[in-house]
């Protein structure tokens, strides 16, 4: 068993009191909370090794670069990608999706090409490649899904036939909770040459992540989504993917050599690395992935899965309550209204009982046009939570909603 008060030593910011309340902290797929590990990782890079990497022959700038350069190995083992060049370090999940589409887009858009995405894409996977389609009079193509937050992979399969150049989809939603069947919708894009893109935002702190298992040809992740600091993340990509496909941003270390009528490019994953890296949230990153592996995954992954199904049993006696987002593979979280009740109010009421989730469209409007509602309420889980908190928080929503109606 997994001794949860132990671990929430881990999380000081987590003992704190909101409005004389004990906080309690449901807003997990927006960022996670940092070990103290994670936060003493990246003060002790500034203590003892701060360097710009990867210029320097003096000593702190080669043990910098070392670090760094192991964090991307840690990081290729901790999704199992098969060299450590194939990692690129970025800002997160955003910016490898932009520097995706900006990649491809120079490398083959063409007019009048379309991308599939799915209706339940979080902004930063779906307006990148919506902008770049348009530049070229092209459009996307859009799974849709049904009522419970289940994608139609029958359509998918038709839209597969119209040969969009990429495909890009999330690996669990950040609003439904839907797990998406991610190796079986690479597999199927493969059948027609197309290269597949997952958006690991939601899914890299909660299931063991296999990109070469999944035979994605892109998986792209956020740092703090997953217990390490902001401004850290991911880009894995196929060596042979990546070697194809031209930079994004120039300056740094990122090229070979330069004249004025000439710029030659470095090899991967510097490439794709222009300008100095956040090296001190690189490192925080490692901790976290070690911090991960460190726990019990089994126990870890049943801890969350019970968090889950309480709150939503308990949630379905309230009156009024309509869960949006029912996937019979669902995780992390989980989203509602209550007829009657703005979710916007819900949340600020759930504020000042010490109760934090997040409410509205969660960046991914066009999921709340397919279920015809402004927003929900959506409360979210990590490893550190723990039953009580359920309780806390269900005994919140029936107040506030009794309030509000
Ligand atoms: N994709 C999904 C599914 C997300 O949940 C998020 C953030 O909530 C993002 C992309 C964007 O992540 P970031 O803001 O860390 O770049």
């Amino acid at each position: 068993m997994m001794n949860i008060n132990k671990l929430r030593e881990q999380f000081p910011v987590l003992d704190q009191q909101v409005y004389g309340k004990p906080l309690v902290y449901f807003d997990n797929a927006a960022t996670t909370q940092k070990p103290l590990c994670v936060i003493e990782r990246e003060r002790d890079y500034y203590l003892h090794e701060n360097c710009n990497i990867h210029r320097g022959v003096h000593y702190l700038s080669q043990k910098a670069t070392e670090a760094y350069e192991h964090a991307r190995q840690t990081v290729a083992d901790f999704i199992h990608a098969n060299e450590a060049r194939e990692i690129v370090f970025t800002r997160g999940t955003t910016e490898s999706l932009n520097l995706l589409a900006t990649s491809f887009e120079h490398f083959f858009i063409e007019k009048g090409d379309k991308v599939l995405v799915t209706t339940m894409e979080h902004h930063s996977n779906l307006v990148p490649w919506q902008q770049m389609v348009q530049r070229h009079q092209g459009q996307l193509l859009v799974v849709p899904m049904d009522d419970n937050g289940v994608l139609d992979l029958e359509q998918y399969e038709k839209l597969l036939q119209e040969s969009p150049k990429v495909v890009s989809i999330a690996h669990i939603s950040n609003v439904l909770g839907t797990i998406n069947p991610v190796k079986q919708m690479t597999a199927m894009a493969h059948q027609y040459g197309i290269p597949v893109v997952i958006d690991g935002a939601q899914s890299i702190a909660h299931h063991p992540i296999d990109v070469q298992d999944i035979d994605c040809d892109f998986f792209v992740f956020s740092g703090h989504k997953m217990y390490a600091p902001m401004g850290i993340g991911g880009l894995y990509g196929k060596a042979e993917w990546l070697e194809k496909l031209p930079p994004y941003q120039f300056g740094g270390e990122m090229v070979d050599t330069v004249s004025f009528e000439k710029t030659t490019f470095n090899v991967l994953p510097y490439k794709f690395e222009a300008g100095t890296p956040n090296v001190g949230a690189a490192l925080g990153l490692e901790t976290a992935i070690q911090f991960l592996q460190g726990l019990n995954k089994s126990e870890v992954e049943a801890h969350e899965t019970q968090l889950l199904q309480s709150a939503i049993q308990q949630l379905s006696e309230v009156e009024g309550i309509r869960f949006i987002g029912q996937a019979e593979q669902h995780s992390g979280l989980v989203s509602f209204i209550i007829k009657g009740v703005h979710p916007y109010d819900l949340g600020t009421l759930l504020d000042k009982m010490g109760v934090a989730v997040r409410t509205g469209h969660h960046c991914a409007e066009p999921v709340m046009t397919r279920f015809g509602i402004p927003g929900t309420v959506r409360a979210s889980f990590a490893l550190y939570n723990t039953i009580e908190e359920v309780e806390t928080f269900i005994k919140a929503v029936k107040k506030a909603a009794m309030m509000l109606r």
